[in-house]
């Protein structure tokens, strides 16, 4: 299957990729990861992320694209992906599409977690006292927030109209929401199938 994993920041999106991605067997394919690795290891790459990644900025398209188009195009994605916080804004809807039209491949379903505004905001403060990570506070959180409502929040509209788009509520526990996600893409390849 070819996935895509949507949702505000704090959904629980990169929770999901990795739970979903083990049991349909496809790698889950982390936007987000694949800078912070790049700027651990102190990559060119990383190194033009970090700039927007500490102020809660989407890394512009033409550096995002490339990046997902060479890991897309690995031996281990040939049959199948679940990508995490990709694609975010129009061009790289646009993007993914040329990548897929490419390979003559389709998308199987885009996810969309849908959690509360202030669950949102708690799960994400709760990230910043465990995890640290440097774009985990609270003004840079709320800023994240907008951009994903600016940019990201109207794709929801493109894969609904494309009739793709699988809502899955993200509230509840991990393996709760992991059960629903299973329990929509189940119906999903049903209706492939039949
Ligand atoms: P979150 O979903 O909590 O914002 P991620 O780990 O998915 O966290 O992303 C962290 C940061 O990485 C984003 O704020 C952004 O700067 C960058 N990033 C991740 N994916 C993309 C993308 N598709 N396009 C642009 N920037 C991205």
């Amino acid at each position: 299957m070819r996935l895509i994993l949507m949702g505000p920041p704090g959904a629980g999106k990169g929770t999901q990729a990795t739970v979903i991605s083990e049991r349909l067997g496809v790698p889950a394919i982390s936007t987000g990861d694949i800078f912070r690795a790049n700027v651990s290891e102190g990559t060119p790459l990383g190194l033009e992320a970090k700039r927007y990644m500490d102020a809660g900025d989407y890394v512009p398209d033409e550096v995002t694209n490339g990046m997902v188009r060479d890991r897309i195009g690995q031996d281990d994605a040939v049959s199948g992906f679940l990508l995490d916080g990709y694609p975010r804004t129009v061009a790289q809807v646009e993007e993914l599409d040329a990548m897929l039209a490419e390979s003559g491949s389709t998308l199987d379903a885009a996810v969309v977690l849908t959690v509360d505004d202030e669950e949102l905001v708690q799960r994400l403060l709760h990230r910043a006292r465990t995890e640290g990570r440097s774009d985990d506070t609270e003004e840079v959180i709320r800023h994240r927030q907008e951009v994903y409502n600016e940019q990201t929040a109207p794709l929801i509209e493109v894969y609904a109209e494309r009739g793709t788009l699988v809502e899955v509520d993200g509230m509840g526990a991990v393996d709760e929401v992991s059960g629903r996600i299973l329990a929509a893409l189940d119906q999903v390849r049903g209706a492939d199938a039949g």
